[in-house]
């Protein structure tokens, strides 16, 4: 099978976990936005995912929570950008419906903020992520928390 295995957020290098997670130009300034750093400078010499894991699992629990949140939210990002260029690539087969609803950069002179969360309804708890773009695509700012006690009508 012949696959394109390109980043698709920076489309420089290779991507491989420790590139898209750890390396990628954009999620490094995710990372220092979030006051991570020092935890993406040991994660991007791990030399296999379950070591990672392993690291994110002995760091504080708040830092957890950020970190998993940013991946979660990251990986989804990467494969927002991933299903548009295959529509783009398919672009004739089949017509903009599909890149309609993909993630677009905002106007020149604005910002564009995206959110996601999710809870447990068996823990009552939840994260939540935020991030900020400028019309560049390039982060400005980016935030993610945990909360507690939730119940299934919390959401706002
Ligand atoms: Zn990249």
């Amino acid at each position: 099978m012949e696959m394109d295995t390109k980043c698709v957020l920076c489309n420089r290098l290779d991507e491989d976990g420790t590139h898209l997670f750890f390396k990628c130009k954009g999620a490094v300034k995710v990372w220092r936005a979030l006051g991570m750093e020092q935890h993406r400078r040991i994660l991007e010499r791990k030399s296999s995912a379950s070591d990672a894991m392993k690291y994110i699992l002995g760091t504080q629990e708040r830092e957890q929570m950020i970190i998993v949140t940013f991946l979660w939210l990251w990986w989804l990002e990467r494969n927002r950008y991933a299903a548009e260029y295959l529509a783009i690539c398919k672009q004739n087969s089949k017509p903009a419906q599909v890149v309609k609803q993909m993630w677009k950069r905002p106007d020149r002179g604005w910002l564009k903020i995206n959110s996601e969360g999710a809870f447990s309804e068996r823990t009552s708890e939840g994260g939540w992520g935020v991030i900020i773009r400028d019309e560049e695509g390039d982060v400005v700012e980016a935030a993610a928390g945990k909360l507690t006690r939730l119940w299934n009508d919390y959401i706002v």
